[in-house]
């Protein structure tokens, strides 16, 4: 079985925004060589997501409105805000995930014609996220 391992550094502008990933994570699956298996994408931080969804300007709008009015920030409600103002950050990086498998078929990354995969940032600007994409097949 093969494995490969890489590490994307990317950097962010906004307390919020959605960055899509998707070209990057296909050209480590074809660095890898694997034809069959799955890829991971994972990111290593409390306060950002990974999500697959369509990469509309509109929609990747509303699914920053919505995550604004799901998580509240600046609510003097969030204990964690008393010490660090991004609690809402935690909690939408918490309940939305922080990582992705996909599928590797034939030397393709399987996923929707409407399924881009984006690093969502909560806690921005940070000049530097990481996210980790580990493939691993034959
Ligand atoms: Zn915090």
């Amino acid at each position: 079985m093969k494995i490969l391992t890489r590490e994307l550094k990317i950097s962010t502008s906004s307390r919020f925004q959605l960055i899509d990933i998707t070209e990057s994570v296909e050209k480590i699956v074809e660095e890898s060589g694997v034809r069959n298996g799955l890829v991971l994408v994972f990111a290593p931080h409390a306060t950002a997501s990974i999500v697959l969804n369509e990469h509309e300007s509109g929609l990747m709008e509303d699914m920053i409105q919505k995550l604004v009015e799901f998580t509240e920030p600046g609510s003097s409600k969030w204990r964690h805000n008393a010490i660090d103002d991004n609690a809402h950050a935690h909690l939408g990086s918490a309940f939305f995930g922080q990582e992705r498998v996909l599928p590797v078929v034939d030397g393709r990354v399987v996923r929707g014609t409407w399924q881009n995969i984006f690093l969502v940032e909560m806690d921005g600007p940070r000049r530097s996220r990481s996210v980790i994409v580990t493939v691993m097949g034959e």
